[in-house]
């Protein structure tokens, strides 16, 4: 959805002449061809069928079997079709049922630490878009801002009502600061390497978690994330030979650092830096 809107952009760009113009401008042939490629683009994208999150229905990518409601329901679903589509028998990836169970596995532990209260939803809401944001940077090497926005709104907003333990004031200072340290780490290493390590996706997922999480618990998260991330990627290195200019996407190390820090961020503290510790 989000590359189709992405695709969608981009033809808008490509028809707007007066930019074309001043960016080409010695180039009205140019523009003029540029332009028609836009609208062809736009032609494409605007014939494709329609996509979102709950129409279409689930269905099998095989077959197209639309899914009935029971072969939907989290982890379940899948047992009961022993992970096989139930129109056209093609298997069902294990990442659903390994998604769906760590996600309940998350929402219980948050449950059994935060209690039935405010705090919990919260958390819960937070747990399920870091999951999400993890799996997509995984795949695409992009954080969405359409995940980490909300998680930086929710996390502002609990704290402005007093459904998290954090202060508004830390939340607050805890976006600012998140974005900006790995701001400043990415632009320094930009000048050591001369190449990017971090993108903008990253800066807003530890503004969101600083905000969710108060301006206390970054350098943990920071530090744990870089730490393990580090080791990954050497491991990566050595053992599949990655090659040193293909990115590694770091979202999911923040995200892991996230929700170590949700859940043991106290005790991360007092082992830092006792004297911020609560
Ligand atoms: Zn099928």
């Amino acid at each position: 959805m989000m590359e189709r809107e992405w695709l969608d952009d981009i033809a808008e760009f490509l028809q707007d002449k007066a930019l074309l113009q001043r960016v080409l401008a010695p180039k009205p042939q140019r523009a003029e061809e540029i332009g028609l490629f836009g609208k062809t683009l736009a032609d494409e994208t605007s014939a494709l069928p329609a996509l979102g999150l709950a129409k279409p229905r689930s269905r099998c990518p095989a077959c197209g079997h639309v899914l009935r409601w029971h072969e939907n329901v989290p982890l379940l679903g899948w047992l009961r079709l022993r992970g096989k589509c139930s129109a056209c028998g093609t298997p069902i990836g294990l990442r659903y049922p390994i998604v769906e169970a760590l996600t309940g596995l998350l929402f219980a532990a948050v449950a059994v630490k935060f209690g039935a209260g405010a705090t919990t939803l919260v958390y819960c809401a937070a747990v399920a878009l870091l999951i999400a944001a993890a799996l997509i940077d995984l795949d695409t090497t992009l954080l969405p801002d359409n995940l980490t926005f909300p998680l930086a709104g929710l996390g502002l907003l609990a704290a402005w009502l007093g459904w998290t333990p954090v202060p508004l004031t830390d939340a607050a200072l805890g976006l600012l600061f998140g974005y900006a340290s790995l701001w400043v780490v990415a632009y320094l290493f930009y000048l050591l390497r001369g190449m990017r390590g971090m993108a903008e996706g990253d800066f807003k997922l530890l503004a969101a978690l600083g905000a969710l999480l108060g301006w206390k618990l970054l350098l943990p998260i920071i530090l744990l994330s870089s730490v393990v991330g580090a080791a990954v990627g050497l491991f990566l290195m050595l053992a599949r030979q990655h090659r040193r200019d293909v990115p590694i996407p770091f979202g999911p190390y923040l995200a892991g650092g996230g929700l170590a820090a949700l859940f043991f961020g106290n005790t991360l503290l007092g082992l830092l830096l006792p004297s911020l510790s609560a």
